[in-house]
């Protein structure tokens, strides 16, 4: 990517362009790469950072989504597996095969709500025993058919799985397991796309910290935060993809909807040993008191625990409140009594808007998860269409923008001149398919550089087989490690600083990489970062320290 300035300076020099992106989540992303590749030249900006909303806050699952089978939505499961079955084969540096268990307590049970739910009949839904949970399952591999890229579903007696699980509720009559993924990463994921359209496209640019409002007729102007300045651009054709401000952007744009009725998520990570053994490679799944799912997996050497599921008005506002960490905690507890929680194991607390669209629906859970694309025609105020993305997942990202970019392509009067389908992911190229090649890769590209084996294993974990040309830089700062995170070097954090866009700690520690994920980011390593980034951004003293307490702020907001 090019430097923060220079990418701002391109934006202030361009009148107009194809399309205008607002927005700068997995949605935005991807629309910018698609577009990209069809030669369209697209400009996408963000009013904070990339991936500040939904997409870096989200349960990473990369899914089908089997409870939304209850809901009817066919469509939107099939989709949404055939996504998952991509992301595993085209980013596998960063989606992984996730086995997934839920605990079931009774054999026949759901087998009236269930239906009633499927129907649309208004009943919570809930109480789901073996028998339903095995016809989704059933569906499900289904679904996954010849394109397969996991094992089928199974089912485990009770004493097998208390053996298995340590630690799990004992009133259980079985357990059920199928696989679906995870993704590691989506920030960098986010940041590669973005990346990549602006390199294969030199017309297309993408900046975060800029802001949008109508200007003219014709015109919007784009105000970046970081200089002061401002710019006027005739876009042909804006996209609203900013997830669940689409409202607000809308109105700021200088028209009114009533698309979007997000709800709030939040997620704890904890660090708790005997749940990060018990939960092994698995995830469980599993169903509380109220009908509602929650989850917990390993991610990166800690645990995730979520989620809640509430409405909000204002997604700025949206944080997780002590009663969400006590619900969260009482339900992991309930799943597993035979392991010692305690809010201590809490490392960090996050909360974000899923963008969800309107609807009178009583129960949160079964507002649809499907996506869709709005479009408010010119009139006589605004020259050129607004779309607005709305729904979707962080799994079907890729299609969405893929039939975002399609009708955009008809509205401009061009053709689809490349397809994503079948795109690697950077980083994904070569990349070893089973764990024996990843040991050979590994002990290969340290033994060719003199590096340890865990250092190219950290790489190869961020970076994918685009690890192998930071492993061949002999340049000290590249050789040097940082004192209080030694599994990254100062050379690593000067590239991201300098070329990822970062212009806050926070963005550092938060969206490019998973330091404050894991609870790393303390006042020690915050104020090594600060002092590697800053030496290249610029920042003086008195800078470093401000943005160590707004990193420091934003670890600890539960937002
Ligand atoms: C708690 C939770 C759990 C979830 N779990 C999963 C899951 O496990 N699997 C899954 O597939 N999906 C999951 N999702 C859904 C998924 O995260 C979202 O559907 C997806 O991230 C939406 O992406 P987006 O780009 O539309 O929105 P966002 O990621 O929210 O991005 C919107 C961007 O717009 C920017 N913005 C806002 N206003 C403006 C403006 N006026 N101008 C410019 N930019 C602006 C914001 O800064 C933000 O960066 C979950 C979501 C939540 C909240």
């Amino acid at each position: 990517m090019k430097k923060r300035q220079a990418i701002w300076e391109d934006i202030k020099n361009t009148a107009s362009c194809d399309v205008l992106i607002l927005g700068g989540g997995v949605n935005g992303a991807g629309l910018l790469r698609d577009l990209a590749l069809q030669g369209v030249n697209a400009i996408l900006v963000d009013k904070g950072d990339f991936t500040a909303g939904a997409s870096s806050k989200s349960s990473r699952m990369i899914h089908g989504g089997l409870r939304y089978l209850e809901n009817a939505e066919f469509k939107l499961v099939t989709e949404a597996v055939n996504e998952r079955n991509r992301l595993l084969r085209f980013a596998p540096h960063f989606v992984f095969p996730l086995r997934t268990t839920i605990p079931i307590k009774s054999w026949l049970s759901g087998l009236i709500k269930s239906p009633m739910v499927f129907f649309g009949l208004p009943v919570t839904p809930g109480g789901r025993g073996a028998l339903i949970v095995k016809m989704g399952l059933t569906f499900y591999d289904l679904i996954s058919g010849k394109r397969r890229r996991t094992p089928r579903h199974y089912f485990t007696l009770k004493a097998k799985s208390l053996q298995t699980i340590p630690g799990l509720r004992e009133d259980i009559v079985c357990t059920a397991t199928y696989w679906d993924a995870w993704v590691s990463q989506i920030e960098r994921l986010c940041v590669d796309m973005i990346d990549q359209g602006c390199r294969e496209n030199s017309t297309c640019a993408a900046l975060n910290y800029v802001t949008a409002a109508k200007a003219d007729r014709d015109a919007i102007t784009l105000s970046d935060q970081v200089t002061g300045e401002s710019c006027t651009i005739k876009p042909k054709l804006v996209v609203n993809a900013t997830g669940a401000w689409i409202d607000l952007t809308n109105h700021t744009l200088g028209f009114d909807s009533h698309l979007m009725g997000g709800t709030k998520g939040s997620h704890l990570v904890v660090d708790n040993t005997a749940l990060y053994d018990a939960l092994g490679d698995r995830m469980v799944y599993y169903e509380h008191a109220d009908g509602r799912i929650c989850i917990t997996f390993r991610f990166m050497g800690k645990v995730i625990v979520g989620s809640t599921d509430m409405r909000v008005d204002d997604p700025d506002q949206a944080a997780c409140e002590d009663d969400e960490i006590d619900y969260m905690m009482t339900t992991l507890k309930g799943v597993f009594p035979g392991i010692n929680l305690s809010h201590d194991d809490i490392v960090f607390t996050f909360c974000g808007v899923r963008p969800l669209p309107s609807s009178g629906l009583d129960y949160t859970s079964r507002v649809p998860r499907s996506h869709r694309l709005d479009v408010a025609e010119p009139d006589e105020q605004r020259s050129f269409p607004i779309y607005s993305m709305i729904g979707g997942k962080l799994t079907t990202f890729r299609a969405f923008a893929e039939q975002a970019t399609d009708t955009i392509l008809a509205e401009l009067g061009k053709s689809r001149a490349a397809s994503t389908e079948e795109m690697a992911y950077r980083g994904a190229d070569d990349y070893p398919a089973s764990q024996d090649e990843r040991q050979a890769w590994i002990q290969r590209v340290a033994g060719a550089n003199d590096l340890k084996e865990q250092r190219v294993a950290d790489l190869l974990e961020r970076y994918g087989t685009q690890a192998e040309s930071f492993a061949q830089i002999t340049d000290e700062p590249w050789r040097t490690p940082l004192q209080s995170l030694p599994d990254y070097t100062v050379g690593e954090i000067e590239r991201i600083a300098q070329e990822e866009c970062v212009h806050h700690l926070s963005d550092l520690v938060r969206r490019r990489s998973v330091i404050t994920m894991l609870g790393q980011a303390d006042e020690t390593a915050l104020t090594e970062l600060a002092g590697i980034a800053g030496a290249v951004l610029g920042w003086d003293e008195a800078r470093c320290s401000e943005e160590v307490k707004l990193a420091r702020e934003e670890a600890t907001d539960r937002k």
